[in-house]
């Protein structure tokens, strides 16, 4: 069952962009300035155009070329400037651009991080790798390459449209009248674009999803002959992701000529009015010209928004999904005060717990008190809700009702650097991080010294950790790769170097490996010693040397005793030793 990870809303979404303004306001703001100053000078050259058109048709004889040479010396020094202005701008703004890229990659993974284990492996995990890649580059290339054109853009338009109607309030008022209409379609086009760009996004997590699922578990497809199944669902994941890119290019299709048309006609309008006015003697043709020149540069800024509005529209569904990460529940600052309490003892007691994965209950009112030091071995019929308690009594899922704590503390809401240290679910997943080995180390004790390293690694029967060529040092996964004995000892030797005192093995999934599994028992051995444990059984010898047996069945513990006490019940277990010994 997977949860699919929040959205974040809009006004959580104008609240993360303000935090990103406001927490590089220096630089917003001189960037703004500049832009403005920028968007300024442009306004300059139709002014100067018109007043040279002015000079020509008013001054007469030889001081027209004074007067046009004196324009155009004004006009060389106003592009030079508007120029250098403008690079400075555009360094200030990629600057800002790239800065707020960093912190919002740097926070979705510390929110990544900070979620609870259980729902990001509840969550679909292309849902979580597309948040991760695909929208935070989307969300960086706006903030690197559109904000800064986006920004000037918008700062010329106001510009132009003030410039013009400060020129001649009317020929600018009939002129802008005309940009109506884009107004109007671009409207329209927003309320339904935010829907639109979501569903957009969302689908093309879906392929991601669907995708890297059936990659991950390809044996699996194909062991179960359900190729044809995951192709439906992956043709069913593309038609949608189509359909959502049908429909932003529908919207789009309609825009576009509109705007196109509505951009043409305030130019062709003031031309019009402006020529008959001037053949009226009621204007000047220079200001005809420069308010022609005004209106026609609307245009550039006009088409860059058309250009962009696409990608704005995905980046800002983009940021809606990076920012949704925030409002997940439970980060590691909601664990409450148990987060850093002390737990009293090593005690583990299981008080009615109960458990659902969602609507289907699998635990129905577990009593279990574990003493310090026992072996317990957890045996029952697959289905019965062994695993699901090993990953309670891991902390990894928290109960619904009732509790499991540890010297009085509930184990689900410990820190992870706490819950570390009291108890570890042993896995088959072993994972290699791209780091040197000293770092794979660390991750489970921060402030261990080599020699500690070297003893853990000698204690799991790691030899190759000694041959290593830089030691310690030594790059995992680029410069030496671990075969899969060896991954599963730096996991060992991981949770030796943690130290919790009560281990949780889950056969199914600690041993899966046949061709490694002789090496792997030997090391576990070592890492077992001193320690409680509680073993999920699927070998009965298992059970027959564990100090205690629960008795698993339908999410409830029916017997519970030593080997010797369950055998006397003739109960379930009886029946199950008497089956596999016969
Ligand atoms: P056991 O370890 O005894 O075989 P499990 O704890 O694995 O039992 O499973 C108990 C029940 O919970 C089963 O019906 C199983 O299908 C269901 N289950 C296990 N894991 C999940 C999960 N992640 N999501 C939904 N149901 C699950």
């Amino acid at each position: 069952m997977t949860t699919q990870l929040p959205v974040a809303a809009a006004a959580r979404v104008r609240r993360a962009a303000w935090r990103e303004i406001r927490s590089d306001r220096a630089l917003f703001s001189t960037a703004m300035v500049t832009t403005m100053l920028a968007a300024g000078a442009g306004l300059l050259m139709p002014l100067l155009l018109g007043r040279i058109v002015d000079a020509v048709s008013n001054t007469p004889g030889r001081a027209v070329i004074a007067a046009v040479d004196r324009l155009a010396v004004a006009i060389l020094v106003v592009t030079v400037a508007q120029m250098v202005l403008l690079r400075y701008a555009q360094l200030l703004c990629y600057r800002f651009g790239e800065r707020a890229a960093a912190r919002i990659r740097e926070r979705f993974l510390d929110r990544t991080l900070a979620l609870p284990g259980a729902l990001v492996e509840h969550a679909a995990t292309g849902d979580l790798i597309t948040r991760g890649t695909a929208d935070v580059n989307a969300v960086a290339l706006m903030l690197r390459s559109m904000a800064p054109q986006i920004f000037l853009a918008t700062i010329q338009l106001v510009f132009l449209m003030a410039a013009v109607l400060l020129l001649d309030p009317m020929l600018g008022a009939f002129g802008l009248g005309a940009l109506v209409i884009a107004v109007f379609a671009l409207r329209s086009y927003l309320r339904r674009a935010e829907a639109a760009y979501l569903r957009q996004a969302t689908a093309a997590g879906d392929v991601n999803e669907v995708v890297t699922t059936t990659a991950q578990g390809a044996r699996t497809v194909e062991a179960f002959g359900m190729a044809r199944l995951r192709i439906r669902a992956a043709d069913a994941a593309i038609a949608e992701s189509r359909q959502a890119r049908l429909s932003t290019l529908r919207l789009r299709t309609r825009l576009f000529p509109v705007v196109e048309i509505a951009c043409a006609l305030p130019v062709v309008g003031v031309l019009l009015l402006g020529g008959w006015l001037h053949r009226n003697d009621m204007i000047a043709l220079g200001t005809v010209v420069a308010a022609t020149l005004y209106l026609q540069r609307l245009i550039d800024p006009l088409n860059l928004f058309m250009m962009w509005l696409d990608q704005i529209q995905s980046a800002m569904a983009a940021f809606a999904r990076i920012e949704g990460i925030g409002a997940a529940r439970t980060t590691r600052a909601d664990l409450g005060p148990s987060a850093t309490a002390e737990p009293a003892d090593d005690r583990i007691v299981c008080a009615d717990v109960h458990f659902a994965y969602g609507n289907s209950r699998v635990l129905h009112g577990i009593d279990l008190d574990i003493r310090p030091g026992e072996r317990l071995a957890i045996v029952g019929p697959s289905g019965a809700g062994k695993s699901t308690l090993g990953r309670l009594l891991a902390g990894i899922e928290a109960p619904d009702r009732g509790a499991i704590t540890v010297g009085g503390v509930p184990i689900a809401k410990l820190a992870p650097d706490r819950l570390r240290r009291q108890v570890i679910l042993i896995t088959q997943e072993h994972h290699v991080f791209n780091d040197t080995l000293r770092e794979n180390l660390r991750l489970a004790a921060p402030t261990v010294t080599d020699a500690e390293l070297t003893t853990a690694l000698a204690a799991v029967g790691a030899s190759w950790a000694t041959e290593l060529p830089d030691g310690p040092d030594t790059l995992l996964d680029g410069q030496h790769r671990l075969d899969n004995a060896q991954a599963q000892q730096l996991s060992l030797a991981r949770v030796l170097l943690a130290d919790p005192h009560t281990l949780i093995l889950d056969e199914a999934t600690a041993m899966l490996d046949p061709t490694t599994a002789r090496d792997t028992e030997r090391s576990l051995a070592a890492i077992l010693s001193g320690r409680t444990v509680i073993a999920i059984a699927h070998r009965l010898q298992t059970a027959h040397d564990a100090d205690r047996i629960a008795v698993m069945e339908d999410g409830r513990i029916i017997e519970l005793g030593t080997h010797t006490e369950l055998l006397a019940r003739r109960g379930s277990y009886a029946s199950l030793w008497r089956a596999w010994h016969g």
